[in-house]
């Protein structure tokens, strides 16, 4: 058994988590891993996947019962996110936005809310988070979309860019400003659009250099009008909303960066036990050593770190902003790292699309850019540690 293989036995799950997380690993490398290279190539949306992983009723874990879910821990969730993404980033992804944009519906929403929006998820739909626009990235206080209550309804304009799952979700959690309240962060609201809403419209679906069979797109809203019930929280409490919910998303993108990120360890270490050169094999070779300790030790770290944001998240902890921006930062910078180098110690041959490093590398690199830059990270964890200063 590897560091890394021991690391996992210390990951506190059930009995049946632990049954669960052996059935994804078997889907996981029975299909979706085989079937990934094609969805790569062709860029279609893996509905086979999404179906086999309904089959498992994967999306129930994150759902309590009384919404049509058997909600297990967040560790086991983390578990199978890094299950996914080693075998197909696309799928994992797709599935782990399922989580994000359900999260603030159960930890916001009324109780009518999420016996309305809910079961459709538990039962297999497609969720989609709606921050990102044109000219709000980075500083998503600076989004435009707005809503102007009129009468039962809300009227929705603006539009929203590079949403995952943007053109099949059934749900759709978005963020904009409540037009009553001006244009500043405190106008931010929350607000559920429906599949189908009249006014949703979607642009074309980006053609992106990883995570190609995951689709990502614009959404337009034109006078497009929604139920007031699908207010989520009260109008201006949507930062709060957000800020919160990021807490809970950053580490489920963490360890779908660590899944890739063990792939492309597996598959280097793998390679180089086996390929020779000066009659040696490579792994022999101390400055290969010595590049695979450091390699090891990284991902034990951050696995390791991984594990403790769940089990704090598990314990009931709220306020895990720095501990979620070190973990997406030091598991994404990681992936991008490792990916790299396992193309590098595959020579030539990882160049080339026949083995699955090549798609490994380009699926990392967004994992860098996505739920906050890592530029945005180390900003928000450097300023932690600012003392406030009465002024002078
Ligand atoms: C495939 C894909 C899927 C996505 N899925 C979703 C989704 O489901 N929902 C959603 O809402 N969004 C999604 N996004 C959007 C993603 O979260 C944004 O792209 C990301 O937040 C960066 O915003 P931006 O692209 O506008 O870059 P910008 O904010 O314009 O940043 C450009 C560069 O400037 C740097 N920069 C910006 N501000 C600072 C600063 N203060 N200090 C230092 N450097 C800074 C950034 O780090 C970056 O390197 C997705 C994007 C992609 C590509």
């Amino acid at each position: 058994m590897t560091i890394l293989q021991r690391l996992e036995e210390t990951v506190a799950l059930t009995r049946e988590e632990r049954m669960l997380v052996a059935s994804v690993r078997a889907l996981a490398e029975g299909s979706l891993a085989p079937r990934a290279a094609g969805f790569d190539a062709s860029g279609d949306f893996p509905w086979r996947n999404v179906e086999d992983l309904n089959a498992l009723g994967l999306n129930a874990m994150f759902i309590p019962d009384a919404y049509g879910g058997a909600a297990l821990s967040y560790a086991a969730y983390l578990r199978c996110v890094m299950e996914m993404s080693r075998a197909c980033a696309s799928t994992a992804i797709i599935w782990a936005t399922n989580f994000h944009a359900t999260k603030p519906v159960l930890d916001f929403g009324t109780e009518e809310q999420r016996r309305r929006l809910v079961p459709r998820i538990a039962a297999g739909g497609l969720a989609a988070l709606c921050i990102t626009e044109p000219t709000a990235g980075s500083d998503a206080t600076g989004m435009r979309t707005r809503f102007t209550p009129a009468g039962e309804e809300i009227v929705v304009s603006g539009g929203k860019t590079f949403i995952t799952n943007g053109d099949v979700a059934d749900v759709y959690v978005v963020f904009g400003k409540w037009a009553p309240l001006g244009d500043g962060k405190e106008a931010i609201t929350a607000l559920v659009i429906e599949k189908g809403a009249p006014g949703l419209r979607f642009g074309r679906r980006e053609d992106k250099m990883g995570h190609r069979a995951s689709s990502t797109t614009a959404l337009l809203f034109e006078d497009c009008r929604v139920p007031r019930a699908n207010l989520l929280g009260a109008p201006g409490g949507g930062l709060d909303i957000l800020l919160r919910s990021l807490n809970k998303s950053r580490p489920s993108i963490a360890a779908h960066a660590l899944g890739l990120s063990r792939a492309a360890f597996e598959d280097a270490v793998a390679y180089i036990n086996e390929r020779r050169q000066s009659g040696r094999r490579i792994v022999e070779f101390q400055g290969i050593q010595f590049l695979l300790a450091d390699l090891a030790g990284e991902q034990a770290l951050c696995e390791a770190w991984l594990w403790h944001v769940a089990r704090l998240i598990d314990g009931g902890a709220q306020d895990v902003g720095q501990e979620a921006s070190l973990l997406k930062l030091r598991a994404t910078d990681l992936a991008m790292r490792m990916t790299t180098e396992a193309v590098q110690l595959h020579g030539g041959y990882g160049y080339c699309k026949d083995l699955r490093v090549e798609r490994l590398m380009r699926d990392a690199k967004i994992t860098q850019i996505w739920e906050g830059t890592n530029q945005i990270h180390r900003q928000l964890l450097g300023r932690s540690f600012m003392q406030k200063r009465a002024p002078s």
